[in-house]
């Protein structure tokens, strides 16, 4: 029975873990549940963010919902102690190197994103950030020069190894998708993106049914606004990510609405809503669950394999977008947990 570890962290972590949880018992009954504490709470609990008790849970389990963490409460502890610390620390843990990052406006949500609606609803793509290398990683400093003027620098590196695992998931999902690769890098001016380019070439001899371009970065940040729906899935390095997924994110609609997966080389994945721990309105059920039941929809695709299960859930939450059902996020009154209750009503 495969297992799937419940870290519902800080926040509204719990309230929209909550329901996402049910979503997957009522679509996927064969699935064991495990709870721990992350986070802030797993501070409280356990003296530590990720207490070995949740890291040990994760490891052994097939894959792991994670809610949300973070809260001011925990802004005083050192570096190491605070909240965010988890999920860096589960990534590293769990060798989960790439993260995937749908963006699909949901057909009545038009009025949400940031796009011309005649636009917005053209979005549906995926994008696959790097999540281990880039000028996050690299070596940094800080100095002040014999004159007098301070100095800083982050190094960009990555190896080719690294650049090849990533490249390989993000084909594998452009081959599930609609077969589609755009990489982006700045290869013109970097060294790193030029080697970034000839790796990715590279591997794509082994997807020969994958049809793959390359865009710089500059170029691409225009054209997921000027027209998003020339792209199916994007692999780009952690920086050019980072930016990237945000902006793709206002293009599709709420913050609520949106998931998302962090994967390794095998099944295993961590899957989370996009959105953080959001403290301004936790306890007060006016979260939008569907960025976490959507994440449980990554959940069964990706870790389980159950491509059915996924689409089913991803119906579900469409039918009841265009059926009206709006948490405030978007605009209406609904509740946590009643909008998880009309989820639950569509998928029958
Ligand atoms: P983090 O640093 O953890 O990413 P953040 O500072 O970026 O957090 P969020 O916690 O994502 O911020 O919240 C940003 C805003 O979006 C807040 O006003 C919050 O109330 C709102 N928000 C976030 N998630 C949801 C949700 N699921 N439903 C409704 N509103 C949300
Ligand atoms: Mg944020």
């Amino acid at each position: 029975m495969p297992l799937i570890a419940i870290l519902p962290g800080d926040g509204i972590g719990p309230e929209v873990c909550r329901e996402a949880q049910r979503v997957l018992e009522a679509v996927a009954p064969g699935l064991a549940f495990e709870e721990a504490a992350v986070g802030g709470a797993g501070y409280d609990a356990a003296g530590h963010p990720l207490p070995p008790a949740t890291l040990d849970l994760a490891k052994r389990s097939d894959a792991i919902l994670f809610g949300a963490v973070g809260d001011a409460r925990y802004d005083r502890l050192d570096r190491a102690l605070r909240p965010e610390q988890a999920i860096l620390g589960l990534r590293k843990e769990l060798g989960l190197f790439a993260n995937l990052r749908p963006a699909k406006l949901f057909a009545g949500l038009e009025d949400a994103s940031a796009l011309r609606p005649e636009i917005a609803r053209t979005i549906d793509l995926v994008i696959v950030r790097e999540l281990t290398g880039d000028v996050y990683f690299g070596a940094k400093g800080r100095r002040t020069t014999e004159d007098g003027r301070r100095e800083g620098h982050d190094v960009m590196a990555y190896a080719e190894d690294e650049v090849a695992r990533i490249a390989r998931v993000a084909f594998a999902t452009a081959q599930g998708r609609n077969g589609r690769l755009c990489s982006i890098d700045k290869a013109n001016v970097l060294e790193t993106s030029q080697l970034w380019r000839d790796v990715v070439i590279e591997v794509a001899a082994e997807f020969p049914e994958v049809e793959l371009s390359h865009m710089y970065v500059d170029n691409a940040a225009m054209q997921l606004v000027r027209d998003p729906g020339q792209f199916d899935v994007i692999v780009t390095g952690n920086l050019f990510g980072d930016i990237l997924s945000d902006q793709a994110s206002m293009c599709a609609g709420s913050i609520g609405m949106l998931p998302s997966a962090a994967i390794g080389s095998g099944t295993q994945g961590l899957y989370e809503p996009i959105h953080g721990s959001a403290p301004d309105i936790a306890g007060q059920g006016k979260a939008n669950p569907l960025a976490a039941i959507l994440s449980g929809a990554m959940l069964l695709r990706h870790s389980l394999g159950d491509e059915a299960g996924a689409a089913r859930i991803e119906a579900a939450v469409a039918r009841v977008i265009a059926g009206g059902a709006r948490t405030p996020d978007l605009g209406g009154t609904m509740t946590t947990a009643t909008m998880g209750d009309v989820v639950l009503k569509a998928l029958a």
